[in-house]
């Protein structure tokens, strides 16, 4: 499996670490963390009544509103591109396979019912086993971890705060790779021109 900071946003091809094209569907909101096409944010912060009959409902921001909110977004920090896989909060297996289980609740401790297991995690609890949070790199599942340097909260990205990972661990290839992606990409970076243009 290639590396996951090889990975690439599927819909407007950034890298890591860098900007989304404006109208990506990937892309995070820096206000509220959820899709940036689709949480509403413009309305709620330029104050824009966006009720059935408005003009917003219809047409949607105008050409003046577009400026303000890109200028609000501006000021607030766009949100990079960061591949973050789901994966096993056990033992840091990444994108494992999905599967359905009717006795989760009976099997799964309750603190982990909330979270990602793997299958065979999943059968090792079943199997009466003790099953834990793991310590493990949250990009690639490896358990060699890095003591957390003074610059980590600089480094990890705000697209980990979306998924409450901000205190995750992270091996210490993963954690240069990314402070070398962010310091060149997110910082100094321009959002691209919308795509065609
Ligand atoms: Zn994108
Ligand atoms: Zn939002
Ligand atoms: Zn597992
Ligand atoms: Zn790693």
């Amino acid at each position: 499996m290639p590396d996951i900071l090889e990975r690439k946003c599927h819909d407007c091809g950034s890298g890591i670490g860098e900007l989304h094209r404006p109208g990506c569907d990937m892309e995070v909101c820096p206000f509220c963390y959820r899709q940036l096409i689709m949480c509403g944010c413009c309305y709620r912060l330029l104050g824009v009544d966006v009720s059935k009959g408005s003009r917003a409902y219809s047409e949607g921001l105008s050409v003046e509103q577009e400026a303000a909110w890109e200028r609000c977004l501006t000021e607030q920090g766009f949100i990079p591109y960061v591949p973050i896989p789901i994966a096993c909060v056990s033992c840091g297996n990444t994108l494992p396979k999905m599967f359905g289980a009717d006795d989760w609740h009976l099997v799964v401790p309750e603190d982990l019912r909330g979270e990602v297991l793997c299958w065979t995690c999943y059968s090792k609890a079943k199997a009466g086993q003790a099953v834990a949070r793991g310590v493990f790199c949250r990009l690639c599942g490896s358990a060699e971890i890095i003591v957390r340097p003074a610059d980590w909260l600089d480094v990890v990205p705000p697209g980990f705060r979306r998924y409450n990972l901000q205190d995750a661990d992270l091996c210490s290839t993963h954690f240069a790779r990314l402070r070398e992606a962010m310091l060149e990409g997110w910082r100094k970076a321009k959002r691209p021109s919308a795509k065609g243009c």
